[in-house]
């Protein structure tokens, strides 16, 4: 069975990535994916976006500053 490849678009050099979906994005799970950019080696966090068909990439550093960490006291 041929694997669908979609597309993404690096945020730290604006590479083109054709990304295939994991095991658990297939699941339904889209915010559940994470590669490394083929172009600058960037770590990225991926998310499949259903009505673009197509992924949103995020530096790895900025998403997870994004998240609220909700056990951590400084
Ligand atoms: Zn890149």
């Amino acid at each position: 069975m041929e694997k669908k490849r979609y597309k993404g678009i690096c945020p730290d050099c604006g590479g083109t990535l054709w990304i295939c979906k994991s095991i658990m994005q297939e699941a339904g799970m889209t915010d559940l994916g994470h590669g490394t950019c083929i172009h600058c080696k960037s770590f990225l966090h991926l998310e499949f976006n259903e009505d673009k068909q197509e992924f949103d990439c995020v530096n790895w550093e900025k998403y997870r500053r994004q998240i609220p960490e909700g056990g951590k006291k400084q």
